[in-house]
């Protein structure tokens, strides 16, 4: 038996995430005393896994994996974890990540738990701790299947680094079209941006910013701070920004290290998206706004004045 990471890459770049699901991966697998193999598929990053702890890298080559498809990639990994008798599979809480575990689930037969925010407990069973109740319990799940299939919450495990490289073996996997049940006709890729569930530092606006004009205050920021940017639910609804922007219980969850939310109240919905970041600053107008509540820090203040004043500072001290 052995761990299976799915190491994910795009356009040849690891993404950040992979090593922190190789470093559970490893750390799961000195627990129980096996090995971990990261499973890379298509066009991979440079750096050998193994420095992150893999002790083995298969790379899985095709033309097929040239356009994302979740139904190849679910094939493919799940074939993998039956070739090498992976009864654990990591993965982590992406897009990609939320789009094959459970097709990979159905095709294993296998307990699938995501939301995973710590490192399994394996001295009674199988246990792991995830978000519950939109972030305001955790919840300490038994898993009694055999094969597992766990999601990583991104940024909620740490990167380990190792004096040591693995051996990288190129694979194939027969792939036919009964196998894609779905083509993808286009994709529109967004260039150049931080990714909002990759990011380590996000700057956020709600409806007091008052219209989708005002948000250069917002971008001049996170490009000053080298942050992704994000928004409430109604800013998106009313479409002054993208929904892949939207954050809380029925957008996105994020966990950077730094959520600065500005003209943004706190409502239940919006803190289940965001209320696990390591530090939060708010800036409200209103003292009472329930967001200084989850803050670490707060600033009570027009955001039209603060924003800029930020900018001007943080691009002061970075020059
Ligand atoms: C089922 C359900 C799911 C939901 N899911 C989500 C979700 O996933 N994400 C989400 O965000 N919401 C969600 N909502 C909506 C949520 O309840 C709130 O209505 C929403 O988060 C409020 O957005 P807001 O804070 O941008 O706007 P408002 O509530 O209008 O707050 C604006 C804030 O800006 C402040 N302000 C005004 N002017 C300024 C200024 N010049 N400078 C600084 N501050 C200023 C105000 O004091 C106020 O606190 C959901 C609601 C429901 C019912």
């Amino acid at each position: 038996m052995a761990v299976l990471v799915f190491a994910e890459s795009d356009n040849g770049k690891y993404k950040k995430s992979s090593f922190e699901a190789i470093s559970y991966g490893r750390d799961l697998a000195d627990q129980l005393s096996t090995s971990c193999i990261a499973v890379s598929i298509g066009d991979k990053g440079p750096e050998n896994l193994g420095q992150y702890g893999a002790h083995q890298e298969i790379n899985v080559q095709g033309d097929v994996y040239k356009t994302f498809n979740p139904n190849t990639y679910a094939k493919t990994i799940s074939e993998l974890s039956s070739n090498i008798d992976g009864q654990i599979i990591i993965l982590s809480q992406t897009y990609t990540g939320k789009s094959i575990a459970p097709l990979i689930a159905i095709k294993q037969e296998a307990a699938l738990v995501t939301g995973i925010i710590g490192m399994a407990n394996t001295s009674e069973g199988f246990q792991v701790k995830t978000t519950a109740f939109s972030n305001k319990a955790v919840a300490h799940i038994q898993i009694n299947q055999a094969k597992k299939i766990l999601s990583i919450i991104p940024n909620s495990y740490q990167v380990n680094t190792y004096d040591s490289t693995s051996e990288v073996i190129s694979h194939n996997i027969n792939i036919s079209q009964e196998d894609v049940n779905t083509n993808i006709v286009k994709t529109e890729k967004e260039i150049g941006k931080i990714p909002l569930t990759e990011a380590e530092l996000v700057i956020s606006a709600g409806r007091g910013l008052k219209s989708a004009e005002n948000w250069n205050l917002v971008e001049d920021l996170a490009e000053a701070l080298g942050a992704a940017t994000a928004c409430s639910k109604p800013v998106s609804d009313m479409e002054w920004r993208p929904h892949s922007e939207h954050v809380g219980q029925t957008g996105i969850t994020i966990k950077p290290n730094l959520y600065i939310a500005a003209g943004i109240s706190g409502a239940i919905q919006h803190l289940a998206g965001v209320s696990s970041s390591k530090v939060i600053c708010v800036i409200n107008t209103d003292p009472e706004a329930p967001f200084f509540k989850a803050a670490d820090y707060g600033i009570v203040g027009d955001a039209f004045d603060i924003l800029p004043r930020l900018t001007k500072r943080i691009s002061e001290i970075k020059g």
